[in-house]
């Protein structure tokens, strides 16, 4: 395989079309040399798959975290024409809208580390997290559907935060044309108990503090500076998600048929988007996204509340301000400019962020001379990022970027290879305090299972597609 892909420049590996007969378009994989060794060719067959589907745009991308998806790689990146293309939910994933937002605060990592241990175990508390883990919130109906129309907007003006929130998040927090009549009884009674929930093992919520600075201009326009604790969470919209992509797929693999599309793996199933199964799955996948709005938005109240415990003073008077918040399992119907003519495209991003440039339309207006901000979480014992979008990631990537390190490990290697108390001591020596729901959620999520996150940051930030901004390291994680 490796002798087949073409090396277009330092980070950019072609599979021409040559490679699969199937292939519409080439594929292009962002690797360094020495990371395209670990690159496994399941991967590099789930990007030439990928481009067998009707529809899709300039080439279907790996990110430099790619690894084996459901269908679609996780870390692809793949736009189809809005009237002529696909929609299809193996190119979302099943935690529909798993994204990562950034909190700011004013106080310093001196202020924080003697209190780590109580703040993680009080934030580990009041963020129900695991599995099946139920909320202290009791969603009724109406306010489940609330949640999956509007998204961040509700979260706020049920009381769980503050308006700037809702401007902060990607696209403000929800995706149009959300239609709960489209999410299935067994979907709603699956989320509505897991609203203000974290859930299992990936996902965390985890204090840190900014160690370097790259960029000081933007930098401050986010608000941060070095020695100062950001807090960072991560999470989707939990089971409701999942059923909604479960029920969609049963659907789409029919369509598939019924339409006569061939696809290479049954788990590209999909439908043409302007068909009423790829639509319905569209207004069922926005529920979800908006739904997982929602919840990291509750999740932040909760963790400014106990912030506001700890250090006896309003979240306000620390500085708690929502930087950011990215989607990174979702697809979206966006404009670009492809082959010189302004095009309507279903972006469909799985394991990867969406990075738009300096002066976007979508970019908050008090970071739209500096770009999107984009978060790049790394593991619990290394270094996450923050960066900038760029207008060379909108030409070449349809604005995005890759959505953290990826795994280079399966769950269950790390399982059998790791110890979760020696894992969990190990990162103590390094002063990151961790809480989770087993040792064995420590073990799978031990730091060497993810691919090095500045190797993965290196090859975006010198490919351009979205440049450094800062990068913080952990204090203190409370696990899924
Ligand atoms: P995913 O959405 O693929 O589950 O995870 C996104 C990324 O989050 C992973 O690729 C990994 O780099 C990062 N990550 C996983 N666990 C942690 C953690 O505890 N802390 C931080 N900072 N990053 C993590
Ligand atoms: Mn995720
Ligand atoms: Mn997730």
């Amino acid at each position: 395989v490796f002798d087949l892909l073409k090396r277009i420049d330092e980070y950019t590996w072609e599979i021409p079309r040559e490679y699969k007969p199937f292939m519409r378009v080439p594929g292009r994989i962002y690797v360094s040399r020495k990371m395209l060794n670990d690159v496994e060719k399941q991967t590099i067959d789930q990007v030439a798959n990928v481009a067998s589907l009707p529809g899709i745009q300039k080439y279907s991308m790996a990110m430099p975290d790619a690894h084996l998806g459901y269908g679609f790689p996780i870390g692809g990146v793949a736009a189809f024409d809005s009237e002529e293309g696909v929609i299809s939910p193996g190119g979302v994933g099943f935690d529909i809208n798993c994204g990562v937002r950034l909190i700011r605060t004013d106080l310093h990592v001196d202020d924080v580390r003697p209190v780590i241990r109580e703040l993680i175990k009080k934030l580990f508390e009041a963020v129900p997290s695991g599995l099946g883990s139920k909320s202290r919130l009791r969603a009724s109906d109406s306010e489940l559907d609330d949640a999956f129309v509007h998204g961040s907007r509700w979260a706020v003006e049920a009381g769980y935060g503050v308006e700037a929130d809702i401007e902060h998040c990607e696209g403000s927090g929800f995706i149009e044309g959300a239609d709960p009549s489209k999410v299935s009884a067994k979907a709603r009674k699956r989320g509505k108990p897991q609203l203000g929930t974290l859930g299992s093992g990936n996902h965390f919520l985890e204090v840190q503090y900014v160690d370097n600075i790259y960029d000081n201009d933007a930098a401050s326009v986010f608000g941060l500076e070095e020695g100062q604790v950001t807090i960072m969470v991560h999470c989707g919209s939990r089971g409701a998600g999942h059923q909604i992509c479960t029920d969609h797929l049963r659907v789409l693999s029919q369509s598939v048929k019924n339409y006569g599309i061939s696809i290479p793996d049954k788990q590209l199933a999909c439908a043409p988007a302007t068909s009423t199964e790829a639509q319905d799955y569209f207004k069922a996948m926005a529920c979800a996204a908006n739904y997982a709005w929602a919840n990291r938005q509750i999740i932040t109240h909760w963790t400014r509340e106990v912030f506001e415990q700890v250090f006896g003073r309003d979240a306000e008077s620390l500085g708690m301000d929502l930087v950011y918040d990215v989607a990174h399992n979702v697809a979206k119907l966006e404009e670009h400019i492809i082959d010189g003519r302004k095009k309507k495209v279903y972006v469909h991003r799985k394991g990867a962020t969406r990075a738009f440039p300096p002066g976007h339309s979508e970019v908050p207006r008090k970071y739209r001379d500096i770009g999107q901000p984009v978060l790049l979480p790394g593991s619990m014992g290394s270094a996450s990022f923050v960066l900038h979008g760029t207008q060379e990631g909108m030409d070449l990537t349809f604005g995005s970027a890759c959505h953290g390190s990826g795994r280079a490990m399966s769950r269950k290697q790390a399982k059998g290879t790791y110890s979760g108390e020696d894992v969990k001591k190990k990162l103590e020596k390094m002063g990151i305090y961790v809480e989770a729901m087993s040792p064995a959620v420590i073990a799978e999520e031990a730091p060497e299972v993810y691919k090095k996150s500045s190797d993965v940051v290196d090859v975006v930030h010198e490919l351009g597609i979205a440049r450094k901004v800062a990068r913080v390291l952990p204090m203190g994680v409370a696990k899924g």
